[in-house]
């Protein structure tokens, strides 16, 4: 974690994963992040092998397309290094890392991305996300397959499409070159800030803290209070008139800032149970993200699956639900049938009468009927028993019900 004045890097494990994949840099003309996969080992390596190729690229270049062309070269050059590494070390194998990196020269931005880490740009107190994701939802969406909405919620959402790493000796990659404008603000972020905090989130944090540190430290803070299941990386740059921080010496982040560990897990942070127990229902992402689909065949293959799948959900809900209301309704019958087990004596218009039910009723549902009318007259009796049989008697049984009538027989005139 540090800072140069006008740019901030900043790279924190999480709360659930036992080491950091994430590489940061914020240097004088070159930004990057890099979130590293590839099982238990790997991940790190590759995070740490790409960005430290990418950041010789840190220089000063003539032309914004120079330094763009620069950018590529070099991401190129650190898919090789990372073939080369896998080739050297095969239980590397299927490592791969994201990248995305902003190279400033004069007033412009070359830009390079590949993968699911994030530029975002805060320009006129808006803020915009200048890459794309390259991952599997992110094609589906592309390409009308599914909504927004569907992807945001996907079983593969973490599947990437394109990453640096040992599968593809030319890997596509997305450049550009932004204008920069005084005031504009940057942020470069792993998966682990956005896809745990949203762009809302994001930019009121950016707008609320002035110093690049704080709004990086802040960002941090926001994925750990999530619960931050996944390393988060973090890099902001401020652009002002003079951009003057090549004086400021470059500062390496996560796992880059280590020194390279292929051997097994020795040395290594041991997976911290207690963060686990904490978090037991946020399953930690899935470590070996990366594929490539042969064919547009196998992707709707994958569709039709999860389409299965969501249907399936809908269909459990659906005999829930039933199961919920048949139970609800057994419930009733049985409580009608015991209230019909039930007799008062009350008042029939002017007589006397036998009821069964209780006096109860639910809604538009009587709990009770006449079960008897009785040849007692309400006047022919003493008024305070009268007013008793008005407010009616409850009885045990039938037999005592009709107990209680001999006695008003009894009483009556
Ligand atoms: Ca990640």
């Amino acid at each position: 974690m540090a800072t140069s004045g006008k740019s901030a890097a900043v790279s924190h494990v999480g709360k659930i994963r036992a080491n950091n994949q994430d590489s940061g840099y914020a240097g004088t003309q070159l930004f990057v992040v890099a979130d590293g996969m590839g099982g238990h080992a790997g991940g790190d390596v590759a995070s740490a092998i790409a960005l430290k190729r990418i950041i010789e690229a840190d220089r000063v270049f003539a032309s914004a397309d120079d330094a763009q062309f620069a950018l590529q070269s070099s991401l190129t050059a650190a898919n090789t290094m990372l073939a080369e590494t896998v080739f050297e070390h095969p239980e590397l194998t299927g490592m791969g890392t994201t990248v995305s990196a902003i190279l400033r020269s004069g007033d412009k931005i070359a830009i390079a991305h590949i993968g699911d880490s994030r530029i975002y740009l805060l320009r006129d107190g808006q803020l915009k996300q200048i890459t794309a994701d390259h991952t599997f939802v992110q094609r589906l969406v592309d390409s009308g397959r599914i909504t927004p909405e569907e992807a945001a919620v996907h079983p593969r959402r973490s599947v990437l499409m394109r990453v640096l790493g040992d599968v593809d000796a030319a890997p596509e990659i997305d450049t550009t070159v932004y204008d920069l404008k005084p005031g504009d603000r940057w942020l470069l972020c792993s998966d682990g800030l956005s896809s745990y905090v949203s762009d809302d989130r994001i930019e009121a944090v950016l707008k609320a803290n002035p110093g690049a540190r704080d709004a990086g430290d802040r960002l941090v803070k926001e994925s750990l209070d999530q619960g931050a299941p996944d390393n988060v990386t973090v890099v902001v740059v401020d652009v002002d008139e003079t951009w003057d921080s090549a004086s400021v010496p470059p500062v390496i982040v996560g796992s880059a800032a280590l020194p390279l560990t292929f051997e097994g897990e020795s040395g290594r942070r041991p997976l911290r149970l207690p963060a686990l127990l904490l978090h037991p229902l946020k399953s930690t992402q899935q470590e070996d993200s990366h594929f490539e689909p042969e064919s547009d065949e196998y992707l709707d293959e994958l569709i039709l699956e999860d389409r299965r799948r969501a249907r399936n959900r809908r269909i459990g809900w659906l005999v829930g639900v039933a199961l919920i209301v048949i139970a609800i309704i057994l419930a009733l019958f049985l409580g009608y049938r015991w209230t019909q087990t039930l007799y008062y004596v009350g008042a029939n218009g002017q007589s006397v009468a036998i009821y069964r039910g209780i006096q109860q009723n639910i809604g538009p549902f009587s709990l009770h009927s006449v079960y008897e009318n009785k040849a007692i007259k309400l006047s022919d009796l003493p008024s305070y028993t009268r007013k008793t049989v008005q407010d009616t008697i409850s009885a045990k049984d039938l037999k005592d019900a009709e107990r209680i009538i001999e006695r008003l027989s009894d009483a009556a005139k």
